[in-house]
């Protein structure tokens, strides 16, 4: 059975590069038919909030990454992790260390003075002394010679000596555990056969690697991913935009466009951009992986999500309208059917959050029509023209795209211009701005009584302007 997880530390949100570690995890467990953990590696207590892990379960269940088990959190285990530690030290594959804080940190200098590289000397390591009342933090004894062979499925074969390991902090003074150790007991209790992580979790595999050796389980297969650049080529961070996911969702971005990009960093079939999310399952594989860093592109995002907004079915963008209307306290109770905007709006947005912005004068009136628009727009030769369109519009009994487009026609025809001489005023009577979606399909978005008033309105605003010449 594969068995993958992801295992975020709650001390930061669920920001993009989590995310495309996750969503890997995630695809692998789908495509091979395995399984999927979510753990909450909150032994920083310090550090781990509560926000935090509703940042990381709130942006997970945004994102449709389900879980089969989970959220395990590290804090409930800690019975278990004693339980090893005692043992190991009971077997003599841990120690005590009672080293103070002073005594390691003249340990570390007198080593960067002999440019030697910093490390625990092992000094409590073979210590006769068995005293348990005393601070202590409890250390690993890692092997002291011979090397570790990480078989990476993104680097190959990655070796470490083991003399150049240290022996590493299991337990600290409080009796809490540290990462290394609280993950190894974790994989293995979960019978986790894959571990897909970030690049910068490399040094701590062959250490992990080792103390799996203690547990007598054969440790997890690897995968290291590339990390992700931002556009400059520096380390992808806050200066790059957005960082909690939670802010694309609040930038009007479809979660399964967000997917498609991650999936994209790192992992290539063939030249293909745009995957759904069936297809990412099926062609995914960790030998598909790139060795080489990933770099994040705003523009392209914003790219796939528009491919997403034009090409999904419309119906499954109905919801992310809804919320970014009511995000920006849009009243929808008196205007089309939300499935209308979309199509009307789908291809001159890139986000959910644009549509929703553009589409307000479907819903509410406008104070104020643009006095730009007003000045080229509504002027006194088109008041005739404005006077016939209102009197057919007013007569229109089933309000349709054919039938406004007919009546638009036979006013331009009637007094000899062109459909865009009457078409134009007309929009920004209606919308207050001078761009929209087609004449017929955004008078059909308004309706007729919201036409005819707006309307009505304009043609108050043009008189005015024809009797003050
Ligand atoms: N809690 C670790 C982190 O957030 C996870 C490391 C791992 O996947 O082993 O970086």
């Amino acid at each position: 059975m594969i068995r993958t997880r992801f295992a975020p530390s709650p001390t930061g949100v669920l920001h993009l590069g989590s995310v495309r570690t996750a969503l890997f995890c995630w695809l692998y467990a789908k495509h091979c038919d395995g399984q999927f953990v979510l753990r909450i590696e909150d032994t920083d207590k310090e550090r781990s909030t509560k926000e935090n892990v509703n940042a990381i379960l709130e942006g997970m269940s945004w994102l449709g990454m389900d879980y089969d088990e989970g959220p395990i959190f590290q804090t409930d285990r800690f019975e278990r992790y004693h339980e090893i530690a005692k043992n190991w030290l009971e077997l003599g594959k841990a120690y005590r260390c009672y080293c103070s804080k002073d005594e390691l940190d003249k340990m570390r200098n007198k080593q960067k003075e002999k440019g030697e590289k910093t490390r625990y000397n092992g000094h409590c390591r073979d210590l006769k002394r068995n005293d348990s009342k005393e601070g202590f933090v409890l250390r690993f004894k890692n092997p002291l010679s011979g090397k570790v062979v990480v078989n990476d499925q993104v680097r190959g074969e990655v070796e470490f000596e083991n003399h150049e390991l240290d022996d590493l902090v299991i337990v600290r003074t409080d009796g809490s555990p540290t990462y290394n150790f609280a993950v190894v007991i974790d994989d293995a209790d979960m019978n986790i056969s894959h571990v897909i992580r970030g690049d910068d979790h490399l040094n701590n595999t062959p250490r992990q690697i080792n103390m799996f050796k203690a547990l007598g389980v054969n440790a997890p297969i690897y995968s290291h991913l590339p990390m992700i650049l931002g556009d400059d080529g520096a380390k992808l961070s806050k200066r790059h935009g957005a960082v909690d996911i939670r802010d694309y969702r609040e930038q009007g971005f479809i979660p399964e466009a967000i997917l498609n990009y991650l999936v994209r960093l790192g992992w290539s079939y063939g030249d293909q951009e745009v995957f759904n999310t069936e297809e990412m399952i099926k062609l995914f594989d960790l030998s598909d992986i790139n060795q080489s860093a990933a770099a994040f592109s705003s523009d392209k995002l914003l790219w796939l999500n528009q491919e997403y907004m034009m090409h999904a079915r419309a119906e499954s963008l109905v919801p992310h309208l809804r919320y970014h209307m009511d995000l920006i306290g849009i009243d929808r109770s008196d205007g089309p059917e939300l499935i209308e905007v979309i199509e009307a709006y789908r291809e001159r947005a890139e986000t959910f959050t644009q549509m929703a912005d553009a589409c307000r004068y479907c819903y509410e009136e406008f104070d104020e029509i643009d006095p730009k628009a007003i000045k080229k727009q509504l002027r006194p030769v088109i008041l005739e023209p404005m006077i016939a369109l209102h009197s057919r519009l007013k007569l229109v009994e089933e309000w349709s795209h054919e039938i406004i487009n007919a009546c638009v026609n036979e006013v331009a025809s009637i007094f000899d211009i062109n459909m865009g001489k009457i078409g134009q005023p007309l929009r920004v009577a209606v919308t207050g701005i001078s761009a929209s979606p087609p004449i017929h399909v955004t008078l059909c978005l308004i309706g007729q009584e919201r036409t005819l008033k707006r309307l009505e309105r304009a043609i108050e605003i043009i008189k005015k302007r024809a009797e003050s010449n």
